[in-house]
């Protein structure tokens, strides 16, 4: 049986909500690890108590994920007798000396009862067993107020105990589902699986829009749209791909609108598109991987000109970042590899000579006017294509291998019409 103790920080602070807040966490929790087999979430003292009998590396490569999740604890189980316990702090503190290098100069044990059934009260508990550390380690010192290690020990009813030393570093943030959800556009690039992320670790639930020229644009590049999003689902118990066949629309835009503007008026129809589907999924904003300047389309003006088309706020959260921190960032949560693969997701027959890069938004709604709107959108958003992806275990442990990937379901597969 594994034993985790989740700590969570930023949910402490939501006041009357944090009940909310915590049986939200708790259900993504389960939500994930249920994959691995049969599992128990409960709260003790604003803690969460896990229990399940998966292998334990597993266990933890799920919680690394999980947003809201700020650090957690592998604990051992124990009873109430002190010299189990003692036995058990012993090990645990030569365990952790010998496994890392920086040794700790000071250490305090906390000791919480949630049964009263012991002699000994909390403060006599960690008293005791400080002592038995300070007899095997008369190098240290205790400190109460900045420790380098704490020992955890907690005394559960039924004579049972709980024991732990390491602290493994979670997500931080919010749990996906606090905050509403939000249309997040996906391009195959770098940016926009980062910008989804960062929405995600503030609660947001993204349902994510791609744009796709088929047959301009490949079978892979649609692939690995698939696969950063099958990615992303780590963060999130279930995800939302919308596949909108783009290809009309810029044929369109190219036979009737000024060269310079296409880029723009593509990505203004991006958002009506957006529109036509934002009710269906109750979304309250977009999200988009633009940074101001890093190409002719993110100018100030130019991100005027798109937003404009939307009713609903546009959040951009790497707008202030270069690529090379984007770049760093999406190594970080594992879409990097995914992205560079060289399957364009936008096609150079479609692109102008010249971008416009000072647009004015009425010059743009003029030479938006040619197009037929109304029948183009509503003709994309009949043909959309929509994928839930489920958390699933192998999704999560999918290694890039090319057989595996062509034995692979990650997704299923349903349609739905508007
Ligand atoms: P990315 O690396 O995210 O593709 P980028 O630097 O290549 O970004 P653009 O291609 O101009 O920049 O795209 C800016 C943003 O517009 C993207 O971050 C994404 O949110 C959205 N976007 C671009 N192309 C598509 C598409 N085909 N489908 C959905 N959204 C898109
Ligand atoms: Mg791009």
């Amino acid at each position: 049986m594994n034993y985790i103790v989740i700590r969570y920080s930023e949910l402490a602070l939501k006041g009357k909500n944090r009940n909310w807040f915590e049986n939200l966490l708790m259900k993504n929790i389960r939500k994930h690890l249920s994959q691995l087999g049969s599992v128990t979430v409960s709260k003790v003292y604003g803690r969460i108590i896990i229990e399940n009998e998966a292998q334990l590396d597993k266990t933890i490569s799920v919680l690394k994920y999980i947003p809201g999740i700020a650090n957690f604890s592998i604990a051992h189980p124990s009873t109430h007798e002190m010299e189990s316990i003692s036995e058990k702090v012993v090990e645990l503190f030569d365990d952790y000396l010998l496994e890392h290098k920086t040794k700790p100069k000071t250490f305090k044990i906390q000791t919480r009862r949630s049964s009263k059934d012991t002699p000994m009260n909390s403060q006599e508990i960690s008293a005791a067993m400080g002592g038995v550390i300070l007899d095997h380690h008369p190098e240290l010192k205790v400190d109460l107020h900045d420790p380098n290690v704490i020992v955890g020990i907690e005394i559960w009813a039924k004579n049972r105990s709980i024991i732990y030393i390491d602290k493994i570093q979670g997500q931080g943030g919010l749990p996906v589902g606090s905050a509403g959800t939000v249309i997040s556009f996906i391009s195959g690039g770098i940016d926009s699986p980062v910008a989804a992320w960062f929405m995600m670790k503030r609660g947001c639930t993204p349902v994510y829009l791609h744009f796709h020229s088929y047959p301009f644009i490949g079978e892979q590049s649609r692939q690995k749209v698939i696969d950063l999003v099958t990615h992303l689902s780590r963060y999130q118990p279930n995800s939302t791909l919308i596949i909108v066949p783009f290809a009309d629309i810029q044929k369109a835009v190219r036979e009737s609108c000024e060269e310079k503007n296409r880029t723009i008026i593509y990505r203004r129809l991006m958002y009506k598109v957006g529109e036509a589907l934002k009710r269906r999924y109750k979304a309250m904003a977009y999200v988009t991987g633009e940074a101001v300047g890093q190409v002719a389309s993110q100018t100030l003006e130019n991100l005027a000109c798109t937003e404009a088309a939307s009713t609903l706020p546009v959040l951009r959260p790497l707008i202030g970042m270069d690529k090379a921190e984007i770049t760093e960032w999406a190594k970080r949560i594992g879409t990097y590899e995914i992205s560079i693969q060289p399957f364009s997701d936008c096609c150079t027959v479609f692109q102008p000579r010249k971008p416009e890069i000072r647009g004015i938004p009425a010059k743009i709604v003029h030479d938006e006017k040619k197009l037929d709107l109304d029948e183009l959108i509503a003709a994309a958003v009949e043909n959309v294509e929509i994928l839930k992806m489920e958390t699933k275990v192998e999704n999560k442990f999918w290694s890039r291998n090319e057989d595996d990937r062509l034995n692979r379901h990650p997704y299923k597969k349903t349609r739905i019409s508007f």
